[in-house]
């Protein structure tokens, strides 16, 4: 087996270990494999795995880069989104993850209905309440589903957070279990279904799949290393 075989194997491994701890099917979870920064042969080589969903960060690296990887994979949107490039993440990604206004849903929705598409989002949640963050407060979440009734081409499927950074997996228990409960009462009080948790990366994916996550954003574990340092907060 090659490095990479070997940390795709160990990571399934992981997460089969984690379901069986909550009692989950594990094709409850899905893995995204979070690419930024990675080179396209990189990319071909997880994708060879299969591995069909690739995580980006920044519009600008997602358009150079998607052209250059195979075409049957599946892209989706982890970073902080700005509204002028709304239109182009709407080209590029089948799914957002990080959507942290109505606004912006409302932008996104008339730029998909231009595109003739359909899109996927999960709404960011500042759990922590750390100023550094994106993401919007717990308190605004209600609304903002409330207000995405209205749209469209844009469905909110579910909800997205970081916890704060932290060596100790077990410290972002907390976090994943508030982002569960929020969905839960959410779904309750607005009969929307919200069948995603997007929660986890590779310091603490196997806490967030204990707490209900299905969508755990793999990066680091399974490429190695990443040769430049990420901004603070990750999702800049
Ligand atoms: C970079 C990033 C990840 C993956 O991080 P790793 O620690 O490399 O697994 C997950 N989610 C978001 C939002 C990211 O920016």
């Amino acid at each position: 087996m090659t490095d990479l075989e070997n940390r795709w194997a160990e990571i399934n491994r992981r997460l089969d270990a984690a379901c069986a701890r909550v009692g989950r099917e594990p094709g409850t979870v899905q893995v995204m494999a979070v690419s930024k920064t990675r080179l396209p042969d990189e990319i071909r080589d997880v994708a060879a795995l299969g591995v069909e969903t690739f995580g980006e960060n920044k519009v600008q690296e997602a358009r150079a880069k998607i052209p250059l990887c195979p075409g049957r994979l599946h892209w989706h949107l982890i970073g902080h989104l700005q509204s002028n490039k709304a239109r182009e993440a709407v080209q590029l990604f089948e799914m957002i993850h990080a959507v942290d206004s109505l606004r912006l849903l409302e932008i996104l929705d008339r730029a998909a209905g231009e595109e003739g598409r359909q899109l996927s989002v999960c709404l960011e949640v500042n759990v922590s309440g750390e100023r550094s963050k994106f993401g919007m407060a717990p308190e605004a979440v209600l609304e903002t589903l409330r207000g995405a009734e209205r749209l469209f081409k844009v469905k909110v499927v579910g909800l997205m957070t970081i916890p704060p950074v932290s060596e100790d997996p077990e410290e972002a228990r907390p976090f994943f279990r508030a982002l569960r409960e929020l969905r839960d009462r959410m779904q309750d009080q607005t009969g929307i279904p919200l069948p995603e948790l997007s929660m986890g990366m590779s310091q603490d994916f196997e806490v967030a799949i204990e707490e209900g996550a299905t969508w755990i954003r793999v990066g680091t574990l399974l490429f190695g290393p990443r040769p430049r340092k990420e901004p603070h907060g990750l999702d800049s």
